[in-house]
């Protein structure tokens, strides 16, 4: 009994530590925030900017999660539901799938390719209106996803570890290891975001890759557990200043190591789709000129977003899947 509690509340604690978010907060907010400076002198001035407010609202897609039931699936797509590589079985194109599959079904097992799509159309269109605020909000929230699908379980059912006995697996990838190297060893500057010409095939690609990469992320936890005890996996150590049971940091040394620079090269690759993914709807929008839009302070309307967003998150329990199921 007392070994349960404890194991429950472990899982309880790993929840907590992740709270659900792909990539950490920490993740998030780095990737939009190095995303800036591939940008074109044309776009950089407005960017660097406001680029507290593009990190700041990196996880915004994220906190969504608490309050709007439609959310969840944007963040993720299970491939291994579609059989296996090269998934010729599942249309690239929405309109396609939803044929073959029904709405319904595509979003049991998540829509972000197709959902990032349409934020690039809305962000396109902010631009032709030189909708400062539109463009802003839409740049922050579009990041997010695009990074979310950088993630490789994020393209697995397994997205937590749950069908091989690794719960808490998620966030260790994308948040305990990012926390722990990318500040002190992850080289995140990168050359000039590029103009994507087909950006859905683009999108697709980074998720085939996910997908591919997924079963390393599993495999190699599974049998680098095998040979260590729980003691020596499991730590009481600070994080973000308060001592919490997580995976130790000698540990996570081992996984990170053997993951052999993966958490950094997808984390590079994410910076530079997010910049190319701004960087295409602006293009596509004419090339406005955005020099005169200037440091944008919110709005009430962007205010009270911000604020229901943050109750939900705070009060709330996440619609849909989360870190323990
Ligand atoms: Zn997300």
């Amino acid at each position: 009994m007392q070994r349960t509690r404890t194991a429950l509340m472990f899982v309880i604690l790993l929840c907590m530590t992740t709270n659900g978010f792909t990539w950490g907060f920490f993740g998030h907010k780095h990737i939009n925030y190095h995303a800036v400076f591939l940008l074109p002198p044309e776009m950089t001035s407005f960017y660097k900017q406001n680029i507290q407010y593009l990190a700041d609202h990196a996880v915004d897609p994220d906190k969504r999660r608490y309050a709007v039931l439609e959310e969840g699936p944007r963040h993720y797509i299970d491939m291994d539901h579609y059989g296996n590589a090269p998934y010729d079985a599942l249309p690239k194109k929405w309109n396609d799938a939803v044929e073959k599959y029904s709405e319904d079904s595509l979003a049991a097992h998540g829509i972000a390719p197709w959902w990032i799509i349409i934020m690039q159309q809305r962000l396109k269109k902010a631009f032709e209106e030189k909708n400062a605020a539109n463009i802003l909000k839409l740049s922050a929230d579009i990041g997010h996803y695009i990074a979310d699908v950088h993630v490789p379980l994020h393209a697995s059912s397994n997205h937590n570890g749950q069908k091989t006995d690794q719960v808490g697996i998620h966030g260790f990838w994308e948040s305990r290891l990012p926390e722990l190297y990318a500040q002190t060893q992850y080289n995140l500057l990168i050359g000039k975001a590029q103009y994507l010409a087909r950006p859905l095939d683009y999108i697709w690609e980074r998720v085939y890759e996910s997908a591919a990469a997924s079963d390393s992320v599993l495999k190699i936890e599974k049998s680098l557990a095998a040979s260590l005890t729980s003691d020596q996996r499991f730590a009481f150590e600070e994080r973000n200043g308060r001592v919490l049971k997580q995976y130790a940091s000698s540990y996570s040394l081992m996984y990170h190591s053997k993951l052999n620079g993966m958490v950094e090269r997808r984390m590079r690759s994410s910076i530079f789709s997010v910049a190319s993914f701004w960087y295409t709807a602006w293009v596509e929008a004419g090339q406005p000129d955005l020099s005169g839009l200037g440091k944008i302070e919110p709005n009430a309307e962007m205010l009270q977003n911000i604020e229901s967003l943050q109750s939900a998150w705070l009060g709330g329990k996440i619609i849909g899947r989360s870190c323990s199921n």
